[in-house]
This record gives C-alpha cells, sequence and structure tokens, in this order.
C-alpha cells in the first residue's frame, strides 16, 4: 500500500522508490475486513473496482455484526451509514431515543437500510440523490490479503518502483545522528536511501530493532494477545458482512469471501491456552476447515514515535489494535496518506515529524477507544475475562465519551481518525448504553408526529429493502 500510494503521487525524477520484501518470511495475511475508507484509497490509486473484487476474491461488506457481547443471546450490526432521518434537525437516533422512553420497543437496527439490507444477504451500491434512502450509507470490502498485496506490487512495479527480493540482515546507522543510512540485504547487497519506511510487520526491525523507538502497550485495556485463524469452506447464502462472535475469552471473526471464509479466534493468553482456544474456532466453523488453524502473537498498543529520524513505522511496525473492527489496513491508508501531506526534504524539519506523530497518535487513540468500548460496555459476567474488562478503568478519553452519551445522546465530535457519530451510536445502543435524555428540542413535539415519523421511514426503508438484489446475485453480475 505504501509504494503503490508513493508511486502514485511522488514524481519518479524527484524521488526513486525500493521496495524489499522477503518471500521467505511472508505477510501475515490474515487482515481481510476492512472499513469504507479503502475505497477511497483504491480511488486514489485509479484501481477498477470490479477488476480489484476479481483479483482478490472481494466481497461487499455493509457492516459488523456482534453477537453475545453486552449479554449472551444479544446480537447487533455496526453499520457504515447512517440510521433513519433527521427530525427538524434533530438526529434520528434522540427521536428513537424519545419513542423507546415513552415505550416504544422497536429496536434501532430496524431504521438502517444497510443493516436490513445485511440481514437478507442483499447488496447494491448507494445511489447518488441524497433524497434516497438508498444514499445514506457506504460499504467496504472483505477480501483475500494475500492477493492484495500482489496485486499492489504489479501497481508499484508498474508505476517504476523498483524491487529486491531479499532479506534485510543489518542496518547501518549514521554515526553523528542515528540515522539510518543503508539495509544490508543477506546477499550481501547493500540499499542506501534517505528515508525509510519500516513495513516489517511485528518485527519493527528499523523502528524497534535499531532505532529503540519504544512501544506503549494496551494490554490492561485490550487483553487480548493472540489469534488462531483457518479458512473454511462457505455455507449458506453470501453476507455482505463481517460477524464478530463473543466467547469466554476474546472473540470469534466470520470473514465471507467469494471463495471461501476467513475465521479467526482473538483470545487472551491469560484467560485460555492455545489449544483450546483452537479447538474453540474448530468447533465454530461453517463448513470444512481448509486449512491447518495457524496461530497469531501480538501486543496491543503503538509505537512510541511512528516517525523517528528519517524511518516512519507504517503498519503492524507501527502498531496494531485488534483486528475487532477492522481497522488496521485503514490505519496504514492514513500513514501513507498522511506522510504524504508531510512529506519531507532531506533536512527531516522536526515540527514536520512532530505534526505527523501527533497525527498518527490521534488515530491510533480514537481505534483504540472505540475497541476499549466493546469489552468495557458489557453486562457479561461469565468468565474472568468478561469480569476484568466490565470492571477495568478505561482511557479518560472514552471514559468522557461514554457519559456523554449516557446522559445526553450526544457524540462527541471530532475532525480526525474513526468513527463518525452513527458507528458510536450502533455500538454504545448494541452494547446497551441507552441515554437518558433525548436532545431538549424534542420535547414541545407531539409523540405521534415522531411514531409517523418513524414508522414512515421504517416502512420505506422495508421497501427499498426487499427491491435490493442479493449480494451474491450483485457480485455475479457485476464483478
Ligand atoms: C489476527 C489478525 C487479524 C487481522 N485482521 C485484520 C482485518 O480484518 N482487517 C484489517 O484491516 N487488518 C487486520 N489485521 C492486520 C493486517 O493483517 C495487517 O495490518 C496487514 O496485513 C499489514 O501488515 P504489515 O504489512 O504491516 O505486516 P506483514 O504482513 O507482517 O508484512 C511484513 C513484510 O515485511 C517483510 N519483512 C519482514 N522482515 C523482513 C526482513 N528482515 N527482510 C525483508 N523483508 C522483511 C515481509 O516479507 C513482509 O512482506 C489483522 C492482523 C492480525 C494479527
Amino acid at each position: 500500500m505504501a509504494a503503490a500510494s508513493l508511486s502514485r503521487f511522488l514524481r519518479p525524477d524527484q524521488c526513486a522508490i525500493h521496495l524489499v520484501e522477503s518471500a521467505e518470511i511472508g505477510i501475515v495475511g490474515v487482515g481481510e475486513a476492512t472499513v469504507p475508507h479503502i475505497r477511497f484509497f483504491n480511488q486514489t490509486l485509479g484501481l477498477d473496482e470490479a477488476d480489484f473484487m476479481r483479483k482478490t476474491h472481494a466481497t461487499f461488506k455493509l457492516g459488523i455484526e456482534f453477537v453475545n457481547w453486552a449479554r449472551i443471546g444479544d446480537s447487533y450490526v455496526h453499520p457504515f451509514g447512517d440510521y433513519g432521518r433527521a427530525y427538524r434537525g434533530v438526529k434520528f437516533h434522540h427521536v428513537w431515543n424519545r419513542l423507546r422512553l415513552a415505550g416504544d420497543d422497536t429496536p434501532l437496527d430496524q431504521y438502517s437500510l444497510p443493516i436490513r439490507a445485511a440481514k437478507q444477504a442483499r447488496f447494491a451500491p448507494p445511489m447518488n440523490d441524497p433524497q434516497s434512502l438508498l444514499a445514506g450509507f457506504g460499504y467496504a470490502f472483505q477480501f483475500d490479503a494475500t492477493l492484495f498485496a500482489p496485486y499492489l506490487r504489479a501497481y508499484s512495479e508498474q508505476r517504476g518502483v523498483l524491487r529486491t527480493e531479499g532479506r534485510v540482515v543489518d542496518v547501518r546507522l549514521r554515526g553523528e545522528d542515528g540515522f539510518v543510512e543503508a539495509l544490508k540485504l543477506a546477499s550481501g547487497e547493500e540499499i542506501t536511501g534517505d528515508l525509510f519506511i519500516d513495513c516489517s510487520g511485528f518485527f519493527g526491525l528499523l523502528t524497534e530493532k535499531h532505532l529503540r523507538t519504544g512501544y506503549e502497550d494496551w494490554t490492561h485495556w485490550l487483553p487480548c494477545d493472540r489469534a488462531v485463524a483457518v479458512p473454511c469452506e462457505s455455507a449458506g447464502p453470501l453476507l455482505p458482512y463481517t460477524r464478530a462472535t463473543a466467547h469466554a475469552a476474546g472473540w470469534q471473526w466470520r470473514i465471507p469471501l467469494q471463495h471461501r471464509t476467513g475465521n479467526g479466534y482473538v483470545y487472551s493468553s491469560k484467560f485460555i491456552s492455545d489449544d483450546e482456544a483452537a479447538a474453540t474456532l474448530m468447533g465454530n466453523l461453517d463448513g470444512k476447515a481448509l486449512a491447518e488453524p495457524r496461530l497469531l502473537k501480538f501486543v496491543t498498543g503503538r509505537r512510541k514515535k511512528t516517525w523517528n529520524r528519517n524511518c516512519v513505522a507504517v503498519g503492524l511496525s507501527g502498531g496494531f489494535v485488534e483486528p475487532l473492527e477492522s481497522t488496521s489496513i485503514y490505519l496504514i491508508q492514513a500513514a501513507v496518506t498522511h506522510l504524504i501531506e508531510m512529506f519531507p526534504d532531506r533536512n527531516f524539519d522536526p515540527v514536520n515529524v512532530d505534526e505527523y506523530n501527533r497525527v498518527m497518535d490521534v488515530e491510533f487513540d480514537r481505534v483504540r477507544d472505540f475497541i476499549v468500548l466493546h469489552y468495557h460496555a458489557t453486562e457479561r459476567n461469565d468468565s474472568p475475562l468478561w469480569n476484568h474488562v466490565r470492571t477495568m478503568s478505561i482511557p479518560d478519553s472514552l471514559a468522557y465519551k461514554l457519559e456523554l452519551f449516557r446522559e445526553r445522546g450526544v457524540v462527541l465530535n471530532y475532525r480526525l481518525g474513526l468513527f463518525y457519530e452513527p458507528s458510536w451510536v450502533a455500538v454504545y445502543v448494541g452494547q446497551r448504553i441507552v441515554p437518558k435524555r433525548f436532545d431538549a428540542r424534542l420535547d414541545d413535539v407531539p409523540i405521534d408526529d415522531l411514531r409517523q415519523h418513524a414508522d414512515k421511514l421504517r416502512t420505506a426503508i422495508g421497501t427499498a429493502t426487499e427491491r435490493l438484489p442479493t449480494h451474491a446475485d450483485f457480485i455475479a453480475r457485476n464483478v
């Protein structure tokens, strides 16, 4: 992603890009679900959506279903789109809340087109007409990450990126300031450069092993530190969403691709053994396993500085927040986009580097808070993991957001980073955090007017959903 983006935006006469990869080491490759921003990334590269989907066996994604999170038996969807329609400028979730407080028990999900489409395994892209109910949502992709990397490699090479297959065995640092000067490969070749982008995954080869940047560990908030992953045969209708099912010591993902389903159990090694986790995963597959389960270990957190000296850590080398909301690929995209915006000259102005680090810290912190919310806002008390996360202290930034929603139904707004208002509303309400009050502008509105507004929307969304093609049909015709 980094090489592709840089080769698209930097002039080759000003900047030569050299990509070093090692097939012997390989990639993590289990990142399969994304958020809608990936579409903008692909569009800025000029990729053809159908071609990209064919080559990576991708499916469409309208959101994530969370099963058993607040209570065993619960299920809700975090959709990529708004709920209902505002009433005289007041956000729809306040309307829903006023009706709820008056005794109405219609779930918020009923007012979301992407949720209802997802549950019926239907898909069509949003329309351009802002008046249409078929306009207020977005979509992402679920794809085979092991195919996306070579796809972008080919793209990069076509744009002049020089690629070397080889293992980096040593790094030469400059005496006076410790800047990276050259990579030494196992073949004996040396590769020099001005700016180094460390995409070496969990190894953090440049940023940690050689620059000793340091890591902020967030395990106390997000105790899951391992995952076991396995693909299986597809079964049932092709769902346009990812599922995250909470288990006793973590949660299991289910990501439907065109040709198979990706599965994994993300868990805390403090609360379950690797063998038990693998057995739980293998016992909860929809179809026949297509490989042996693969174990991955990680430490949730982020690098103290994702840009240190002349080295920018992008991807897993910069940090990792578990894949509950499919955010890692987004964070790569954010890192690359901000790097292009703040692209340095050979002086590496410290203010440039500081600003980049500030922005990336915010990006990581936003994702962290959102993920911690899913764990902390639970009523589950059936296992040590859930007892831990329910009673743990949380980041102050999240505590404030949570209080604001619980008391007033207000979602804290910000411009930088994920996630936007409908996402927070979905997860708060799905995790059974319902506001005590609604927007005061609804005080004087007769409840029947609000009921009528909501009923009309619910019916219209139902009708619009039923007209959509199935996800499988849409892919068969368009991809
Ligand atoms: C369990 C799990 C589930 C995930 N699920 C999702 C998801 O659903 N959605 C999402 O967005 N993200 C997900 N991710 C994250 C996603 O997998 C990564 O963000 C993505 O794969 C990018 O990884 P990377 O390129 O940083 O590292 P890697 O994939 O580890 O790539 C590292 C690269 O560096 C090279 N390299 C390393 N050391 C050397 C060396 N010494 N010499 C030469 N080359 C070297 C390797 O060859 C490789 O090409 C998940 C991660 C995990 C662990």
